[in-house]
């Protein structure tokens, strides 16, 4: 037992493992290897985008719902001239129709672009606002299938209620004055809201997963979080109601971990509004050292917008807003000083979330286009996440995939895995001294890692911190997969 051990940790411990090629694998070993490969967390995904058509209408036909045979769409209600959901099953033309809808699965679908038909497709997927917990179930499950168990998730809570708060309170000249109006308001009365509709989102997912039980299902072991999302359209004061919520939700409840600002950056609120959105990330984050911000930034490219506003994006998230991640970042290369921007973004920690088959789709940048290579290069931490797979049919593997086409080495997928958690918002020390280069594990683990159990000081690390804690089980995972998997 004692020799097993010591052998064990010598396996754990040598370097001399040869690392697999990816770009010589062909497609169907490169998609095995990598549905087994533990990929760390996931940091960019919207639970709205998140579910398979052919889940929502299951829910569509089990809540009596009705769908638009025109705009193919599911509606919540049951007005004339609706179809019931239940009666699509019977029309395969037209229930495939509606699953081309509901996904970019189907280019061009009524004439529209990529950027287009993703964008429109949420206002067609009617029956989600009642299925949050099981799309959370839904997403936890598809997670645990390929090895990843750790993920924070974008969700808009009290959406209505916010918006509503910040309309009655109107803007008041800045964000400072604004934010004081929003308290005075009553805003923060709506954090208990936030918790009761997270506490039974939770427990919808904990009972379609039957947690708890003796058939517990491998979704139950995902450690999740939230990102408090914004929409960008709309008045300034209606979006930073939601921000100051959001910043209110993470110091009352442990689950909510930052903010996010989306809805399409290229869309003209979203490019008018940009510098004031900065600046109330700004006041009600304190520049993030309040609250964290993962920003959708250079989600863009000039047939989207002009070569100016393709030009400050992120610069400003990172400079004026305080983000401590970036989602996207496609458009850095083209922001003015880019270099300079990548060099700061590499010395503060500031990752990239990075969504390959998001952008192939969306923005139509080929994986071989794409600017994550340079990222790399440059020094800044690179995650790979989805955005919406239940949009694009597709799973956080398929773009750790995709990555191989811009060059991703087996190495460069390792950290992106590790930088899954090591740049998440968990608070607590991490495992390791030098993320996103992963020589140097703190000290109290040195020697430990990659076993079951930790011990000694390094169990008092663990105990004592959320992040070292997933950490510490993924190298685990990640050492029973290069046992098996890496000769
Ligand atoms: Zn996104």
């Amino acid at each position: 037992m004692k020799l097993a051990g010591i052998l064990g940790a010598l396996a754990l411990a040598s370097p001399a493992l040869a690392a697999p090629d990816l770009a010589t694998m062909g497609t169907a070993e490169r998609a095995a290897f990598l549905k087994a490969f533990p990929k760390g967390g996931e940091l960019h995904n919207h639970l709205g985008g998140g579910t398979p058509g052919e889940l929502l209408l299951a829910w569509a036909i089990e809540d009596g719902l009705c769908v638009d045979v025109t705009e193919l769409a599911i509606r919540t209600a049951c007005a004339p001239g609706l179809k019931p959901a239940a009666d699509v099953l019977n029309d395969e033309p037209l229930r495939s129709a509606l699953m081309d809808s509901l996904s970019t699965r189907m280019p061009g679908h009524k004439g529209r672009s990529g950027h287009d038909q993703f964008f429109t497709a949420f206002s067609r997927r009617g029956a989600l606002p009642k299925r949050q917990g099981d799309a959370l179930a839904e997403t936890l499950e598809g997670l645990a299938r390929q090895n990843t168990f750790y993920a924070e998730l974008m969700i808009t809570p009290q959406f209505v209620a916010s918006r509503a708060l910040g309309a009655r309170v109107g803007w008041r000249g800045d964000p400072a004055a604004t934010r004081v109006a929003l308290s005075e308001a009553g805003l923060e009365k709506l954090v208990p809201n936030v918790i009761a509709d997270t506490d039974a989102m939770e427990a919808r997912a904990r009972a379609v997963m039957k947690c708890d039980t003796p058939q517990a299902t491998p979704g139950c072991k995902v450690t999740v979080r939230y990102l408090f999302q914004a929409m960008r359209q709309g008045p300034p004061e209606q979006t930073m109601a939601q921000l100051q919520l959001g910043v209110a939700a993470i110091a009352a409840d442990r689950r909510w971990v930052g903010l996010q600002l989306v809805a399409p950056e290229d869309a003209p609120d979203a490019v008018r509004n940009y510098d004031v959105h900065m600046r109330i990330v700004a006041e009600v984050t304190d520049q993030g050292r309040k609250a964290p911000a993962a920003l959708h930034a250079g989600e863009l490219t000039l047939k989207l917008v002009t070569p100016q506003t393709l030009s400050h994006h992120i610069g400003d998230a990172v400079r004026i807003a305080g983000a401590r991640r970036i989602g996207h970042g496609i458009a850095l290369p083209e922001e003015q000083g880019a270099h300079a921007l990548a060099r700061e973004m590499a010395a503060k920690g500031i990752a990239i979330e990075v969504n390959m088959i998001s952008n192939q789709t969306i923005l139509e940048i080929e994986p071989e286009d794409h600017p994550y290579a340079w990222f790399r290069k440059m020094g800044v931490p690179v995650v790979l996440s989805t955005d919406d797979s239940g949009i694009t049919r597709s799973e956080l593997s398929g773009d750790y995939a995709l990555t191989v086409r811009n060059g991703a080495t087996y190495a460069d997928l390792k950290a992106a895995a590790r930088n899954g958690i090591a740049f998440s918002f968990l608070p607590g020390e991490g495992l390791w001294l030098d993320p996103n280069t992963y020589r140097r594990p703190a000290r109290a683990c040195a020697g430990q890692i990659g076993r079951e159990t930790p011990t000694g000081a390094c169990a008092a690390l663990i105990a004592a911190s959320e992040k070292a804690r997933e950490q510490w089980r993924h190298e685990h995972l990640l050492a029973k997969f290069e046992a098996e998997y890496v000769r």
